[in-house]
């Protein structure tokens, strides 16, 4: 008898997390089968990728690569699409269940059209959480829809919450590894190189999530996202240290309780928990050998050095579209780190003098929100140019 698969879309295929959820697709492709893929420039491998996973539609984010893309399908059944209309499209699609692993606020149309089809979605894209929380979670819960949180830590937590007993709940612990340069002066950081930013001590990520991971703007952005995907108040979200990165989050009850979830630092784990849950599927990590690494340290986040986790903080107590601003100044500022137009410690000053520059009335739609975010790209833009002068 024939299994029926689940019908997966990855958008953002060829990126780390995009290529991690194919590698499990691979591995048990009596399980799943592939819906849609999408990438933003990377034609060739997309198209390699739908041709090996059989999908029924690829997609191209760069609309000037439709045509080599097409050329490179002809002869399958696969459809070929283009720019954000094809993404939505992708997303659309009747998947199961839709891998949002799609890198800044480029996500969010294409996410918001998944969540509005009431579809499972398996979410790496934190910036979609950051620039339109509270729309996203309205839209989530109109439709029925279903969101399970990729990101290490909050999957950690995802895992340990017991929902039904939130008002047991008294903190979420966020760890951090610290990144590239934990232990560094804000002085000794003016000179770093993206090399060296990206060169991340236990994840292999995309260049722009290795960048905050490094300024620490990476947990910032999961501080705000973890205010929207859990029922607590922001002052429950406590930020430690963790350089192992062995406990990927925590959950502190009232009696003193302290869960966590742990694992060896691979985002095949969160990964195939989002797409085989509410089950649970093997994934071909490393296991975790606790004797081998022998003892697992903690500390305090050093917010002299690491200013853009304050600053994220603030953005998500200020509320309204603070917390757009700052991711848009922050993807804004971090392409022009990499580069190599900005130095690493401006990061954090043009994001800050960004916020200063806009209004932060909040947004009430969608297009609202990307209204803002194109505002804040201007104004970070500009801050960029004072800079250079
Ligand atoms: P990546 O840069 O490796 O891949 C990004 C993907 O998005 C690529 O497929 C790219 O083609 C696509 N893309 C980029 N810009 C686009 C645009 N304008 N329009 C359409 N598609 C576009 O990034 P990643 O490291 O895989 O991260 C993806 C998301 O997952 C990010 O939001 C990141 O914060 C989050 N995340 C990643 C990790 C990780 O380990 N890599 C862990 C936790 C969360
Ligand atoms: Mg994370």
């Amino acid at each position: 008898m024939d299994i029926v698969k689940k019908r997966i879309t990855v958008l953002g295929a060829t990126g780390s997390v995009g290529l991690s959820t194919l590698d499990l697709v691979r591995r048990n492709s009596s399980k799943f089968s592939i819906v849609s893929l999408t990438a933003y420039s990377k034609v060739e491998e997309l198209a390699a990728l739908a041709v090996e996973f059989g999908a029924e539609l690829a997609v191209i984010g760069d609309e000037t690569k439709l045509a080599t893309l097409r050329n490179l399908l002809a002869g399958t059944s696969i459809e070929a699409a283009a720019g954000e209309g094809g993404l939505i499209e992708a997303a659309d699609r009747d998947a199961e269940v839709v891998m949002a692993a799609i890198v800044g606020a480029a996500g969010l149309r294409p996410t918001m059209a998944a969540v509005r089809r009431g579809a499972t979605v398996a979410l790496a894209n934190k910036e979609c959480l950051v620039c339109a929380g509270d729309l996203l979670m309205q839209e989530v819960k109109a439709h029925g829809a279903t969101l399970l949180p990729v990101d290490s830590e909050h999957n950690a937590i995802f895992q340990v919450f017991d929902v039904k007993r939130a008002s047991s709940v008294e903190k979420v612990i966020l760890t951090a590894s610290g990144g590239p340069f934990r232990g560094r002066s804000y002085d000794s950081l003016k000179s770093v190189t993206p090399a060296e930013a990206i060169a991340h001590p236990n994840w292999d990520m995309g260049a722009k999530i290795s960048v905050d991971s490094a300024t620490m703007m990476n947990k910032g952005l999961e501080v705000i996202e973890a205010y929207h995907l859990f029922p607590i108040k922001k002052s429950q979200i406590d930020v430690l240290v963790h350089p192992q990165s062995v406990i990927h989050s925590m959950v502190e009850y009232s009696d003193g309780s302290v869960l966590a979830q742990l694992g060896s630092p691979d985002m095949r784990t969160p990964i195939a928990y989002s797409l085989a849950w509410p089950e649970r599927m093997s994934a071909p990590v490393k296991r975790l050998s606790l004797a081998e690494i022998g003892s697992l340290t903690f500390e305090e986040v050093d917010l002299k050095a690491f200013r853009c986790l304050a600053l994220a903080r603030d953005a998500m107590e200020a509320g309204g579209a603070a917390p757009a601003i700052l991711n848009a100044a922050n993807e804004v500022a971090v392409a022009a780190f990499l580069s190599e137009k900005l130095r690493f410690v401006d990061i954090s000053s043009v994001v800050s003098d960004t916020l200063a520059a806009c209004d932060i009335k909040a947004p009430q739609s969608l297009s609202n929100v990307l209204e803002i975010d194109r505002i804040a790209r201007e104004a970070a833009e500009n801050q960029l140019a004072l800079r250079a002068q």
